[in-house]
């Protein structure tokens, strides 16, 4: 390399070099391996893209002396074997065109290269249909041997005292411990999305992970334990536009951190931050105060529906549908959440709908409009109509059907972003039957079958989001819906709990309470929100009190979502109240009056759908 000083000053001369292989190669590892782990994800991902079934990987000292694969797949021929540590020596891509279909981990053929300038590289492979194999060995980018080997179809390369050309990154690496962790991380970031791959981890001669190809949930209990089985919901959906395939934590297992959030796009790990956010919010007001939901969700797209001008060993990326992505991704975890009742399974019968285009910008969607026949009678369908469905009320008989009634006449009509529109046209009729069953269930009927409802908390839902509406009102109306007490009652407390309670006045108010101190320890009640029976005021407070003090009260997101879930809770009729036929009419309509009927406020699964084919059945 020689830019000498008199050669700058009397420039007579030429200056310019190339620089050798060997030194551009180590500038360029400087990008492609910073880290034990970043070699890991190469390795792994060549032992893949060769088609391997089976990818055992070893390590020692973190990575530091010796990272390993041992692969099945196609393997390489004997010039192949040495050629790959050329750069830009890939298999993978021929020509520019490729860049917009790439189906494989890895195209620009630079890891190898990489990889053997700044580590001493043993590779042993065989094509399966060959006899021998080849032996390669490199260090710093020069060829040291290359010779015949017996070995196994498939390839091993053992990459030995990564960077000991490189002091300056040696000595840059961090802890074993920190270096190992980053190599799991990677290793479950690979082995989570192919889980029809086996994979091994051994670290110092002791295998961390075993996991045998399986389906995405043995992968799951195989890398974080069995105990996970229970702990997730089944996200699946299927569009022209993309494929989600994964699942989503319960609520209640929510994290202090986003540490379990995994997003795969055509098998590759991404951030993506909106599409996380489209997650996120599935899951509304059902999480605890600042946790995060886990989840592990796969989605595939068309590849050149992505923007591949990011640099591989980077996990972002950008999409040409990011929106409609957004809304297909929230709406398939909502459903999930949901588990699975109403007819949101009709929803995705008809993707035509995600390829209409994004909304101008500034369009205010208009509220979902619940259309019915208000002659309705369903005990008057024809037994050839109640064969498959129960309820027809909607007219409904046919996938057309569905189409008239949930695509809009005007294009405009339809939230392309808000897809839980389609879910209020799934409410009962208001006049449908209802049943109650042991003080508990009202069993009514709903267009993709039998609804069996839990009543208390059917009616937790409905308080909940009714007081929390209130309250968003009355910040600028300054007024809710409540009802005078004919006689005010006095409410008694601790000292303690009187401050409390006295600091908490304004919410309450808020929800339609009128309250005010009187005395030290001693509130009068004069009038409650609707639905609040005065016998139950001393009770209803002093729960609310143990819930907003306990743990218990910090799983919502605020302080109002707090009171108005532990309010509610309260409120809901109990098992064992029997409710009239209207009664149960009102709440059922109520119900699926809300945005998420389907679960409760504390995440509990609401509404239970028996179809129509199990009912046959
Ligand atoms: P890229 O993966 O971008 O093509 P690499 O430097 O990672 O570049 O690999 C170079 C080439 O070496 C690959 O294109 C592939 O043909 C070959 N190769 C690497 N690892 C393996 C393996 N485990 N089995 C078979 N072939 C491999
Ligand atoms: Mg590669």
């Amino acid at each position: 390399m020689g830019i000498r000083n008199f050669e700058i000053k009397n420039r007579t001369v030429d200056i310019i070099n190339i620089l050798p292989d060997s030194v551009a190669n180590q500038i360029a590892a400087g990008e492609v391996v910073d880290r034990p782990a970043s070699a890991v994800k190469e390795l792994l991902e060549n032992a893949m893209d060769a088609g391997a079934t089976q990818i055992d990987m070893v390590v020692k000292d973190a990575g530091r002396t010796l990272i390993q694969t041992i692969d099945n797949g196609c393997g390489m021929s004997d010039s192949d074997a040495r050629l790959c540590f050329e750069r830009h020596a890939t298999s993978k891509i021929h020509r520019a065109d490729d860049l917009f279909a790439i189906h494989t981990m890895g195209f620009r053929g630079e890891a190898l290269a990489s990889i053997a300038a700044i580590a001493q590289v043993e590779l042993r492979t065989r094509m399966h249909d060959s006899e021998l194999g080849t032996q390669v060995i490199i260090e710093g980018s020069q060829i040291v041997s290359q010779q015949p080997t017996a070995c196994p179809p498939g390839t091993s390369i053992a990459v030995k005292n990564l960077f000991f050309n490189v002091p300056a990154r040696r000595n840059f690496l961090k802890k074993d411990s920190v270096e190992l962790s980053h190599i799991e991380e990677v290793f479950r970031r690979v082995t989570l999305i192919h889980y029809d791959i086996g994979f091994s981890l051994t670290s110092n001669g002791k295998m961390l992970y075993d996991l045998k190809p399986g389906s995405m949930l043995q992968r799951i209990a195989g890398l974080y334990g069995n105990a996970y089985k229970e702990r997730f919901f089944n996200v699946e959906e299927e569009t022209d536009l993309l494929k989600i395939k994964g699942f989503v934590g319960k609520p209640e297992y929510a994290r202090k951190t986003r540490g379990e959030q995994y997003l795969f796009v055509n098998g590759r790990f991404i951030k993506h931050p909106a599409l996380s956010a489209a997650v996120e919010k599935a899951y509304n007001d059902m999480l605890p105060e600042r946790s995060f939901p886990s989840y592990f969700i796969g989605l595939q797209v068309d590849p050149a529906r992505i923007d591949i001008n990011i640099h591989p060993t980077k996990t972002e990326v950008k999409f040409v549908d990011e929106h409609a992505m957004f809304a297909i991704l929230r709406s398939a975890v909502k459903k999930a959440l949901g588990q699975f009742t109403l007819a949101t399974e009709l929803e995705f019968d008809t993707p035509a709908e995600f390829n209409i285009p994004p909304a101008p910008k500034g369009y205010v969607p208009p509220e979902p409009k619940i259309s019915y026949n208000p002659d309705y009678n369903p005990f008057r369908a024809t037994p050839t109509q109640t064969r498959m469905k129960l309820d027809s009320s909607h007219g409904i008989d046919t996938p057309e059907d569905y189409k008239r009634v949930k695509a809009p006449k005007d294009i405009q009509d339809l939230d392309a972003f808000d897809l839980e529109a389609p879910v209020v046209a799934a409410a009962p009729q208001p006049s449908a039957q209802c049943l109650q069953v042991q003080g508990r269930y009202i069993v009514t009927s709903l267009s993709s079958g039998l609804a069996v409802i839990d009543q208390q908390r059917a009616h937790e839902r409905v308080l909940y989001d009714r007081l929390t509406s209130q309250n968003a009102q009355t910040q600028d109306l300054r007024q809710a819906t409540s009802q005078a007490l004919l006689f005010p009652v006095n409410c008694q407390f601790t000292p303690a709990d009187a401050d409390l309670f006295g600091e908490l006045l304004p919410d309450l108010r808020g929800y339609g309470f009128a309250i005010d101190p009187m005395g030290q320890c001693t509130f009068v009640v004069t009038a409650t929100p609707a639905d609040l029976k005065e016998s139950q005021l001393q009770e209803t407070f002093d729960r609310m009190l143990a819930d907003y003090k306990s743990s218990t009260l910090q799983k919502y997101n605020n302080r109002t979502q707090s009171l108005c879930a532990s309010l509610a809770r309260q409120m809901a009729v109990k098992p064992g109240t029997v409710l009239g036929q209207e009664e149960m009419q009102q709440l059922v309509a109520d119900l699926f009056a809300c945005p998420m009927p389907e679960t409760s406020p504390s995440g509990k699964k609401i509404i239970t759908v028996v179809k129509p084919e199990e009912i046959l059945k």
